[in-house]
């Protein structure tokens, strides 16, 4: 390693904004670790649809939201090096 080299961390979100396709309002989702979330249900009361994963997809999160889940985000810091907390 070089010296002075930053550790690059990558942290895994305690939560993420999923944002509706249906109605675009952000709700908010726990993240856990381990369990890919497949089905959620938009908690906008007007809305209330139940959002799936495209097929062509992995998960709600990796869909919907800006981030990617757990699982993907070991994935790339495995690629990249980064530290995973
Ligand atoms: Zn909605
Ligand atoms: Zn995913």
């Amino acid at each position: 390693m070089k010296m002075g080299a930053k550790k690059r961390i990558l942290k895994i979100p305690k939560r993420v904004s999923i944002k509706c396709p249906f109605c675009s309002k952000s709700n908010r989702l726990e993240v856990i670790e381990d369990q890919l979330i497949n089905s959620f249900e938009c908690k906008n009361k007007s809305c209330k649809q139940l959002i799936k994963t495209p097929i062509t997809q992995c998960c709600i999160i990796c869909a919907f939201s800006k981030t990617k889940c757990p699982y993907n985000l070991k994935v790339q810091a495995k690629a990249k090096g980064l530290e995973l907390r």
